[in-house]
């Protein structure tokens, strides 16, 4: 079914065909001048150090793991309210993932009380998720991975150019991850990028990236090198150059595209303060945000209560979605003893409702309109 109003909406025209076509043309189409310029752009845009394109976020992720040296052994504290790949990534590396809870339906990122709880003697590092690009608590999260030696990983997938307190999301911690997936604030397909202030960190991410390799083919091509060799275990998680010239041009759109989303959310607390029995999550935040997604979480539910709503909402045309089914529940995470009260309510009565920046007052007017008559039915 085709829904009157989506979730998500591309920010996409002509800029991006052409932007692709061109470096079609270019005749250089794999990682070359297109990714370096894009790695700039990160680089101005987000006060960082360095910056890393990469095939996606999870392969970001799995590299940041690895250039934190976190390896067999280890534990790694994550939220579980996430997408799988904020855990995933820690098995990748043969470390464990020990869930975190999230502070509460109002604040639906990983609660550094229960941090501090989870810490063992194995504990190395902590993978922070910044859900819809509303900053996690970090003064209190850095202040308790420097007591204990902690690496700190930011998953920032929702938060590109979202502050915490004057800083970017993802220049906080060791190193962070962004995503390019269709339906992020920044859209390539697939695509994703590493940041880091450590040059030591950023120098052996960019080297895994590519097989370990010591020079790139565009280097090679270029006449800049002729051979290479071998010096770590990488593997290829490298962008192409189609991709980085999309991105380019998705960045350029990005800061404007936030002032809309800005709008659009005010848009919602308005009409959304009026209804009973929901929260909105992170309302009190002040901070500049990119709004990837607009979550609502309905007070005193039930799981059927929500789903039975979301079948309303669907009904008059609106697609909504859940952050997140909690990982600890998946199959391949069930066998711990997890006990997460407050992600497990958060992820039973969540419901995400559509968030672009082209959603006009009418339409969240409608929604706001459509939700409330399911609540009180
Ligand atoms: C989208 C997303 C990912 C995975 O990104 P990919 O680029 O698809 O690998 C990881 N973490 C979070 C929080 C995400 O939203």
């Amino acid at each position: 079914m085709d829904y009157q109003i989506p979730l998500f909406n591309l920010n996409f025209d002509e800029k991006e065909a052409n932007a692709a076509t061109e470096t079609i043309k270019s005749g250089w189409i794999s990682t070359g001048p297109k990714c370096a310029e894009l790695e700039q752009m990160f680089v101005d845009m987000f006060h960082v150090e360095y910056a890393v394109s990469m095939s996606n976020c999870t392969d970001a992720l799995h590299l940041a793991c690895l250039v934190c040296g976190i390896g067999a052994g280890d534990e790694v504290l994550c939220p579980s309210l996430t997408f799988a790949a904020s855990a995933n990534c820690i098995r990748y590396v043969g470390a464990t993932p020990v869930f975190c809870d999230i502070v509460g339906s109002n604040h639906i990122n990983i609660d550094p009380a229960d941090i501090e709880r989870k810490i063992t003697a194995k504990t190395k590092g902590i993978v922070v998720v910044h859900m819809g690009g509303f900053p996690a608590r970090m003064d209190e999260i850095m202040a308790i991975a420097r007591k204990h030696n902690l690496k700190v990983i930011e998953d920032a997938c929702h938060g590109p150019l979202s502050e915490y307190k004057g800083k970017k999301l993802g220049t906080i911690g060791d190193c962070a991850a962004f995503s390019f997936f269709s339906n992020k604030n920044i859209s390539t397909g697939e695509g994703g990028m590493f940041i880091s202030n450590n040059k030591e960190m950023a120098e052996k991410a960019r080297l895994l990236r590519s097989h370990g390799m010591t020079t790139m083919s565009y280097q090679r091509a270029a006449g800049h090198a002729t051979a290479y060799d071998i010096v770590e275990l990488g593997y290829n998680f490298r962008l192409d150059d189609i991709r980085a010239s999309i991105a380019i041009e998705q960045l350029k759109k990005l800061p404007a595209d936030l002032e809309k989303r800005i709008e659009v959310r005010k848009c919602y607390v308005d009409g959304l303060s009026k209804i009973k029995g929901i929260v909105v999550p992170f309302a009190d935040n002040t901070e500049f945000t990119s709004n990837y997604i607009m979550p609502v979480v309905l007070l005193d539910s039930t799981k059927e209560k929500r789903d039975h709503i979301r079948d309303c909402m669907h009904a008059a045309g609106i697609q909504t979605s859940v952050h997140y089914p909690a990982i600890h529940l998946f199959s391949i995470y069930k066998d711990g003893s997890w006990h997460l009260p407050q992600t497990e309510y958060v992820t039973d009565n969540e419901i995400t409702l559509p968030m672009y920046a082209a959603l006009t007052k009418d339409q969240v007017d409608f929604i706001v309109v459509t939700l409330k008559q399911a609540l009180d039915e």
